[in-house]
């Protein structure tokens, strides 16, 4: 079988070697007999796959017994929800940053449960930057600040983040760059992620809280959308997707074995400068994305019409490269390259740039 490179937005490429190991302990885990996706999430076995991912999430994050570490259900969305029935209390104004089609989804499920304020708002210019966050304003009574760090669609990234106060914490989606980089912990009061981008397969979602948060918590809310429900119950209130959190133990011990956070960030940094150097040479290429907004996982960019931009998509997939079409809200090419794409599809995606910029320039 040729290689292929994914490069779609999400689910997304896997690290090969996770994919390895889960193949061959698929049948038997841990000399058991069975497989882990037969084993009780109350067995041991369960239970230690579960300890040791939440371990090296913490290990990875410098986190604190400060924080609680979750692993949920509902996709990031069930977040947006989540999220302000639990934080936004009355008479409070929830702060909300709109960087893209997904804090605008965080936003209309926030202002459903109350009060919202969108402080700061990149729209008018299609989403094509992260608006100066020296310039931003809190609600008098803000109760949270909502950001998207990684704005997956329109390829923008948070570089620096807003510090607000202890009583308005800040909240971040980071469903689209979540273990891509270094980051202090201790300036978010909750952080939370979609695993189906760097950390594993779809169906479960990461949520990280600072445990002061939770005197905040109305009485009352349904069990399964009360943060307290899951922290008391180390996640395993109900029946958890017990492989998706297998394969989250299985990608976090590989970034750990490849140097964490800081080798990880380094090979990012090197994957995104190599796009966007070869973009930037001249205007066959060009980023819609302005110089300092711009992503290291989901690199947007346009050819000189959408002619080509189609014809460059069937050549990539004619050379084992899929997922490059960009979102029809943006158009054009989209490479997401996650922790999981290897420098040499990225080389392969440059090395078809240059060509074909030689054949149709
Ligand atoms: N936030 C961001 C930044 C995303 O990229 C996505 C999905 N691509 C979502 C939220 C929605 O996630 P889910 O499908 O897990 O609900």
């Amino acid at each position: 079988m040729s290689t292929v490179y994914n490069f779609n937005a999400g689910p997304s490429t896997l690290p090969k070697e996770v994919m390895s190991i889960a193949q061959n302990e698929f049948l038997n885990y841990d000399n058991l007999g069975y497989s882990i996706m037969e084993a009780s999430h109350r067995s041991p076995e369960f239970q230690n796959v579960i300890d040791t991912a939440e371990g090296n999430i913490r290990k990875l994050l410098n986190i604190s017994g400060d924080y609680s570490v979750l692993f949920l259900q509902g996709g990031a969305s069930a977040q947006f929800s989540m999220i302000p029935m639990n934080f936004l209390e009355k008479g409070k104004t929830a702060d909300y940053a709109q960087t893209g089609a997904w804090s605008e989804k965080a936003i209309k499920e926030a202002q459903r449960c109350g009060s919202v304020n969108i402080i700061a708002s990149s729209k008018e210019k299609n989403h094509t930057y992260i608006p100066d966050i020296e310039t931003w304003a809190l609600s008098q009574n803000s109760a949270y600040l909502h950001i998207t760090s990684n704005n997956t669609i329109f390829g923008t990234q948070f570089h620096q983040f807003p510090k607000p106060s202890p009583d308005a914490p800040l909240i971040a989606d980071m469903s689209s760059d979540i273990l891509s980089r270094k980051l202090n912990i201790n300036d978010f009061g909750l952080i939370y992620a979609g695993a189906q981008k760097n950390l594993g397969p779809s169906g479960v979602t990461i949520v990280i809280l600072n445990k002061n948060l939770l005197d905040r918590i109305p009485e009352n809310l349904p069990a399964m959308l009360d943060y307290n429900t899951h922290i008391k119950s180390g996640s395993l209130y109900n029946t958890p997707p017990t492989f998706a959190i297998y394969m989250i133990m299985l990608t976090t011990n590989w970034i750990i074995n490849h140097g964490g956070l800081d080798g990880i960030e380094q090979l990012n940094d090197e994957k995104a400068q190599a796009l966007y150097d070869l973009i930037d040479t001249d205007d066959f290429f060009s980023c819609p994305v302005e110089l300092g907004s711009r992503s290291k996982m989901n690199v947007c960019f346009r050819l000189p019409s959408e002619e080509l931009e189609n014809k460059f998509i069937a050549s990539a997939k004619a050379e084992g490269m899929i997922g490059l079409k960009g979102h029809r809200s943006v158009g054009g090419i989209r490479a997401s390259i996650y922790n999981a794409m290897p420098t040499e599809g990225v080389q392969s995606l440059t090395n078809l740039m240059v060509e074909f910029k030689k054949s149709h320039g």
